[in-house]
């Protein structure tokens, strides 16, 4: 797509390319500095969101600016945006054919835009880069990968739901304070990651194995 900022959010602004857009108030195609370094992905516009047309300016977005805050960092100087850009009916999870049909506004936001660090919040925007990845393993961790730097967290918003979760989500957020930074040692091997990921993925096809051949002994018993 070659287009201005500009013509980009406007276009985005009257997609109707899936069925999300028939029960959303408005597209919410992001927010920020159109040259900023850092991008955050989330998961999509909430009640708030839908009505405002801003990505995180409800709770969680609050929470999200508090976070920014602790690292000294200026939400006007970050661009925001989500995984889709229309609001879920009741706030349920993105399903997968709505955000490979909202993907071609996320990638060419990361053309126009071309930010240097990603902040991915919440499982979805994880998959869209590591997809074989399990959050409860990687918040807080830094990745480098096609010459970029993404940092892992939580979404925000499971802090509203488990109040445990927002000194989680600091720590998280401290970590791409020390990006910023340039603490290459905060930067983790995507190799060891992987083979972490693929012995884990072979014992849980063992587990899944001797569960069918227990209950093959059992149905045969
Ligand atoms: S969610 Fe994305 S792809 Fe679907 S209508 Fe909205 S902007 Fe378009």
């Amino acid at each position: 797509m070659d287009l201005s900022f500009d013509q980009l959010i406007q276009k985005c602004k009257k997609c109707t390319n899936c069925r999300l857009r028939e029960t959303a108030t408005q597209v919410v195609p992001g927010d920020g500095n159109p040259k900023a370094e850092i991008m955050f992905i989330g998961e999509g516009p909430g009640e708030n969101e839908d009505r405002e047309g801003i990505p995180f300016c409800g709770a969680a977005g609050k929470f999200l600016d508090e976070l920014l805050g602790t690292i000294e960092v200026q939400r006007k100087d970050v661009f925001i945006t989500n995984m889709v850009r229309c609001r879920p009916p009741g706030n349920r999870d993105p399903q997968d054919d709505e955000m490979k049909a909202c993907k071609k506004w996320t990638n060419a936001l990361i053309e126009t835009i071309q930010p240097k660090v990603f902040a991915l919040l919440g499982r979805f925007a994880m998959a869209k880069f590591f997809p074989k990845f399990k959050i409860s393993q990687v918040h807080g961790c830094a990745y480098r990968k096609w010459n970029r730097l993404f940092v892992i967290m939580y979404h925000p918003a499971v802090a509203l739901y488990n109040g445990s979760f927002r000194d989680v989500l600091a720590s998280d957020m401290k970590i791409l304070r020390e990006i910023l930074d340039g603490n290459e040692s905060r930067i983790e091997s995507l190799d060891e990651a992987r083979s972490d990921i693929k012995e884990l993925l072979e014992r849980k096809r063992e587990t899944n194995k001797e569960k069918k051949s227990q209950l093959g002994m059992n149905l045969a018993k």
